[in-house]
C-alpha cells in the first residue's frame, strides 16, 4: 500500500502542490507551522476515516478559499488508482474514485494507513474515548460496513440525547424515545461483534510486540468492555441485542431523570493491563508510552493480515517524544512498507532511515 503522488489544492495552508513520495521512508521536515501535520492528514483522510484533527471538514478549507480539494494516487496489491476528496463549504465531501462517486466508507480497501501522534503516546492513560477512536478508526479502515453502522449510531445517539435532554418542554418527544433506543440497540449488537474481534486480533498481535520492546519483563493484555449485561460479544448479534436492549429498559427511568444517555457502546473500552495490573492505575509514564507503541504497531499488523500489505505509517512528531532506545525499536520494525515521518530536524532521521528528505515551509514542499 502507498501513496505515489498527492496534489493540494486549497487544502488548509496549502494553496497548490504537489508531492511524489518514495515507496519506503519519506522524512517531512521544516520549523512549527509549515504545513506538515497539514500533509500527514491530507494522506489520512484518504483512509475514508475522518480528519485526525477535526469533526469539521470546513476547517479544512483554506482561509481564502471556497472549496479544497486532495487528489491522490494510491498503489495497492500492484493496482493503481485515483482518488479524490472534494471539500466544499456547507456541502457534503465528495468522493470519487477513478473518476466513479463512491461514499467514504468504500475507502476502506482502497486505502489504509496507521498514524501514530503525540497524543497517542497518552492512549493508556487517558479516557476511553482515546480507545474507542483507536478500535473505530482502525475498523472502520477494513470493513466498510463498520463506518456505515458507527455513523447511524452517531445520528440515533444524538437523536436520543435531544430527547432526554427536551422532554421536560415538550412531552411530545417520548413518542420516539423507544423508537431510537431499539435502533441502538440494534446498531450496538452489530458494532459489539466487529469490535470484540478487532480486540482480540489487537490483544493477540501486541502480546509479542510489547514482551520484546519491554526486553521479556512486561506482559501486555487488552479486554474489550462493553455494556455490562452483554455475556459473549461475540454471539450472535440477535441475542446481542436482547441483552442490550434489556441494560437500556433497565436504565429507562434513569435516563429520563439525568436528561442524558446512561447505557450504550459510546462508554465502551478496551482495558489494557501490564503484568496483571490496569495500566491506567498503574504504568509509569515509561510502561504507558512503551505500551502505546506496541497497540499502534500491532494495529500495522494486523492490517497486513488483513490486506496482506503493510499501511502507510504516518509518524507524527512522534520521535522528538521517545527516549532513543524508543526510537530504536520503532524505527527498526517501520520496514516493509512506506512511511511518512514528520519532524523539525531531518538529517538525523534521514541518515538513520535512508529516507528522503522533503522540506515544508508555508506551504510549499521542496
Ligand atoms: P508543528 O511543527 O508545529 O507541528 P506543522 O508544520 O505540523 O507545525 P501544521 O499543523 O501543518 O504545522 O499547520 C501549518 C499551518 O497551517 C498553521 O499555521 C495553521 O494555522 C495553518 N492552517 C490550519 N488550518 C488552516 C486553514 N484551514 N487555512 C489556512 N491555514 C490553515
Ligand atoms: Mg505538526
Amino acid at each position: 500500500m502507498r501513496v505515489e503522488r498527492i496534489a493540494l489544492s486549497g487544502f488548509r495552508n496549502y494553496d497548490e502542490e504537489t508531492v511524489s513520495f518514495e515507496p519506503a521512508v519519506n522524512v517531512i521536515c521544516g520549523p512549527n507551522a509549515q504545513g506538515k501535520t497539514n500533509l500527514l492528514e491530507a494522506v489520512y483522510l484518504l483512509t475514508g476515516a475522518h480528519s485526525f484533527r477535526t469533526r469539521f471538514d470546513r476547517e479544512l478549507i483554506g482561509f481564502d478559499c471556497g472549496w479544497a480539494s486532495v487528489l491522490a494516487d494510491v498503489e495497492s496489491a500492484g493496482r493503481s488508482q485515483t482518488v479524490r476528496l472534494l471539500f466544499q463549504k456547507g456541502q457534503r465531501r465528495q468522493v470519487t474514485v477513478n473518476s466513479v462517486k463512491k461514499t467514504s466508507a468504500a475507502l476502506a480497501g482502497v486505502m489504509t494507513a496507521v498514524l501514530f501522534s503525540p497524543d497517542d503516546l497518552f492512549l493508556i492513560k487517558e479516557g476511553a474515548a482515546a480507545r474507542r477512536r483507536l478500535m473505530d478508526n482502525a475498523i472502520c479502515q477494513l470493513r466498510p460496513g463498520y463506518a456505515a453502522l458507527l455513523a447511524d449510531y452517531n445520528k440515533l445517539y444524538e437523536s436520543k440525547t435531544r430527547i432526554l435532554k427536551d422532554w421536560r418542554e415538550k412531552p411530545d418527544l417520548l413518542d420516539a424515545l423507544d423508537e431510537f433506543s431499539d435502533g441502538l440497540a440494534r446498531c450496538s449488537a452489530r458494532m459489539i461483534r466487529y469490535r470484540a474481534s478487532f480486540a482480540e486480533r489487537l490483544a493477540s498481535a501486541a502480546a509479542p510486540i510489547h514482551r520484546d520492546f519491554s526486553g521479556g519483563k512486561e506482559d501486555l493484555f487488552l479486554s474489550y468492555k462493553t455494556v455490562s449485561t452483554v455475556t459473549d460479544p461475540r454471539a450472535p448479534a440477535e441475542e446481542i441485542y436482547q441483552q442490550v436492549a434489556a441494560h437500556q429498559a433497565a436504565h429507562r427511568k434513569a435516563e429520563l431523570e439525568a436528561g442524558q444517555c446512561l447505557t450504550g457502546i459510546h462508554k465502551d473500552d478496551l482495558e489494557i493491563a501490564l503484568n496483571g495490573a490496569p495500566a491506567r492505575n498503574y504504568a509509569s509514564q515509561g510502561q504507558a508510552r512503551t505500551a502505546a507503541l506496541s497497540i499502534k504497531l500491532a494495529e500495522r499488523e494486523i492490517c497486513k493480515a488483513e490486506t496482506g500489505e503493510y499501511p502507510v505509517l504516518l509518524l507524527d512528531d512522534v520521535l522528538s517524544e521517545l527516549d532513543s532506545a524508543r526510537q530504536e525499536f520503532v524505527l527498526n520494525r517501520i520496514g516493509g512498507g512506506q512511511t511518512l515521518i514528520t519532524c523539525c530536524e531531518d538529517e538525523d532521521i534521514s541518515r538513520r532511515t535512508g529516507g528522503r528528505v522533503f522540506t515544508v515551509k508555508e506551504g510549499r514542499i521542496r
